[in-house]
């Protein structure tokens, strides 16, 4: 039963896939996978779960929410928050065993004021800025945080870590800058038994392994990336489909205005179907006159203007039957609709349009490894009724 007909379909096989190659690839550099914002729309628990069972290392957050999230459904990996925290979070970082970043001396003196007189030790990264220049001390800067930071009774310092400039592009040759100042930072300060992470999907791709003690690729991770991979690492695979059902089907005349503000006009007598999904589910009305879908194995556009929980869709003397199944990023049959097409129809990047589907959506995961579990179960569950 799924309480509404639009959902996300994950391959968890798929899933479970990309992890193991991409480990293969990294170790013995260890593997954060960033699950922030519902793991890039995948489903934040279950993401979490099959990482830990695949043995990644770290899992990383945006927030405070995300990280106890998963601590409240049994997720026992350390979590790093990535973003910046407030004084008032302080507290239940800690309580909840969440890693945390830090990028200024003033936020080092927020914890130990903090922690003063309470059970409980922080353990953080420090931010470094080598270039992106949104949170993150500058080099010069983090040395006296660094400092700071292993001078302190209450703090224990897990790692130092910084972000590319140039996320999805894996041979940028500023990501290789960025890369220097943070080795010469690490070489100076002479760090050691920390983390050191810089890399994010591209970066991981790119960017010498030998030096980096940890990796952060997000995206590719999920499958998706849009330049060559490595031999090793080219059976790596989407996991994400989204779907919905046909929900009604009319014929209509020639030269009659459809949807909102009527958009589009049909040039023949032709046949429109409506889907039941929106932007109010997170499918862009951007994509109005625009996307397309699959339906029966064949490719149809989508007319007229995207409503908050419909769209239609011409199909001109095709076939369509209310409850068929209609695919919206994804494959059917020989035919595909990729996440990256759909972000260049709107102008955008794929990771904003998975955020976007929301939690009227329902996550659906597919995996003939727990299908088998299914089966087990029954079988074991008639068979203690014939005894
Ligand atoms: C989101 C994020 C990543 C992952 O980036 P991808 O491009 O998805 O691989 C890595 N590091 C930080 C700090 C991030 O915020």
């Amino acid at each position: 039963m799924i309480a509404h007909p639009t959902w996300v379909e994950i391959n968890l096989d798929q899933f479970r896939k990309n992890i193991r190659l991409i480990k293969n690839f990294i170790t013995p550099t260890k593997y954060c996978l960033p699950i922030k914002s519902n793991a890039y729309g995948h489903g934040i628990c279950e993401i979490a779960k099959a990482a830990q069972d695949e043995g990644v290392d770290y899992l990383a957050v945006a927030s405070l929410s995300e990280g106890i999230k998963l601590r409240e459904n049994q997720i026992h990996l350390p979590i790093l928050v990535l973003g910046s925290f407030h004084q008032e979070q302080i507290l239940d970082l800690v309580r909840y065993n969440l890693e945390f970043s830090i990028s200024s001396a003033f936020k080092v003196n927020l914890v130990e004021e903090k922690l003063k007189n309470q059970p409980y030790k922080a353990f953080v990264h420090l931010k470094v800025d080598t270039g992106l220049r949104r949170v993150g001390a500058r080099p010069e800067t983090a040395e006296s945080i660094y400092e700071k930071l292993i001078s302190s009774p209450l703090i224990e310092l897990k790692g130092i870590y910084s972000h590319l400039a140039h996320a999805d592009n894996p041979n940028h040759s500023y990501s290789e800058y960025q890369f220097y100042l943070f080795k010469s930072f690490l070489e100076k300060i002479k760090a050691k038994n920390i983390l050191f992470h810089i890399s994010n999907s591209a970066g991981m791709v790119h960017l010498p392994l030998d030096f980096q003690q940890m990796v952060r690729p997000g995206l590719l991770s999920f499958g998706l990336s849009s330049y060559k991979l490595p031999v090793s690492l080219r059976e790596i695979g989407s996991c994400f489909s989204l779907k919905s059902k046909v929900s009604y089907f009319k014929v209509v005349e020639e030269g009659q205005g459809i949807g909102y503000g009527h958009t589009y006009y049909t040039s023949k007598q032709t046949r429109i179907v409506t889907i039941p999904i929106g932007y109010g589910d997170g499918y862009r009305r951007a994509l109005s006159n625009k996307g397309s879908v699959l339906i029966r194995g064949k490719k149809y556009p989508i007319v007229g203007t995207i409503s908050m929980d419909q769209l239609t869709v011409d199909i001109g003397n095709g076939e369509a039957y209310v409850d068929d199944e209609v695919v919206l990023i994804g494959k059917q049959g020989d035919q595909e609709i990729t996440l990256f097409e759909i972000a260049q129809l709107c102008d955008t990047i794929p990771y904003e349009i998975l955020c976007g589907f929301n939690e009227r959506v329902p996550r659906l995961y597919k995996s003939n490894l727990s299908n088998t579990n299914y089966n087990i179960t029954e079988l074991k569950h008639v068979s203690s009724h014939n005894i």
